[in-house]
């Protein structure tokens, strides 16, 4: 696929990988995919008051699995944050994450680019934190339901330096990040069923700046080929036309993955 060689592409990926542990991050509820909603509950899924958490031995020994793997350094000792979110299907009305200490960092990924040579991608953080439950919309007609199961499942957030310069480079670095977490047996890489989810940091600048330009956040990318098959020659066209998208970053939203809808804040797919 050709580049534009007037303009480079800077990526940057965060994926959410569901980890495979027995048991849900707080509590002793089972992580099964498909059950009937709101069966693998409990107070502290529900988020009742007066309930304590008790952090999953399980879920740390395969954060450090991973961390191992990637070569980033283990912290002994990291700590949880609260982030704020306004959802109904987020009973706490907050998300339980790593914000300042995560229990990885600075880890790096080695993939093959497009012209045959091996590039290093930079992993900035991994941390631990819950999923949200899901607001269902489907076929009911002035309300939508909630259903808790997927509520406290662990989650490790994978956070890419931007380094990444093509889809292509998004979506061997994708490939190559999943194939470690199943050798690793952490996490089963099924996207569909949303095991394995993605958001990309997009932004465009003029080759040899090194300022980043102004990023365009793409949400839920369920799928490897999508990151990959659009690409940079539709984007170059873009830019021709809206050279100045190239310095406010705006624009490369569609024209970069065409077939990726942004879902609105308060989506389904829960907090990030
Ligand atoms: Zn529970």
């Amino acid at each position: 696929m050709a580049h534009d060689p007037l303009y480079e592409t800077v990526i940057g990926l965060e994926v959410h990988a569901q980890m495979r542990t027995q048991s849900k991050i707080f509590c002793g509820c089972s992580t099964t995919f498909g059950a009937e909603a709101n069966t693998q509950i409990c107070p502290v899924c529900a988020a009742l008051p007066g309930v304590l958490p008790v952090l999953n031995t399980e879920l740390v020994q395969m954060a450090i699995k991973t961390g191992l793997a990637i070569q980033g350094k283990i912290r002994e000792r990291s700590e949880f944050s609260r982030k704020n979110y306004f959802y109904p299907d987020l009973p706490a009305g907050y998300q339980i994450s790593q914000f300042e200490l995560p229990i990885i960092e600075q880890g790096e990924l080695h993939v093959v680019t497009d012209d045959g040579n091996k590039k290093k991608i930079g992993i900035t953080r991994i941390h631990m934190e819950v999923d949200a439950g899901k607001s269902l919309h489907e076929g009911i007609q002035g309300f939508s339901w909630i259903d808790l199961n997927r509520t406290g499942t662990p989650l490790l957030e994978i956070v890419s330096e931007p380094d990444l310069r093509s889809s292509q480079e998004a979506g061997a670095y994708l490939k190559k990040l999943r194939s470690i977490l199943r050798y690793l047996q952490v996490c089963d890489g099924n996207m569909e069923e949303g095991s394995f989810r993605c958001d990309a940091n997009v932004s465009v600048r003029k080759q040899g700046q090194t300022r980043l330009g102004t990023r365009t956040e793409l949400k839920n990318l369920n799928s490897i080929r999508r990151c990959r098959c659009p690409g940079n020659p539709t984007l170059g066209r873009h830019l021709e036309h809206h050279p100045s998208h190239a310095r406010q970053g705006r624009g490369p939203r569609l024209s970069l993955f065409p077939r990726t809808r942004s879902p609105p804040a308060g989506d389904s797919s829960g907090p990030h």
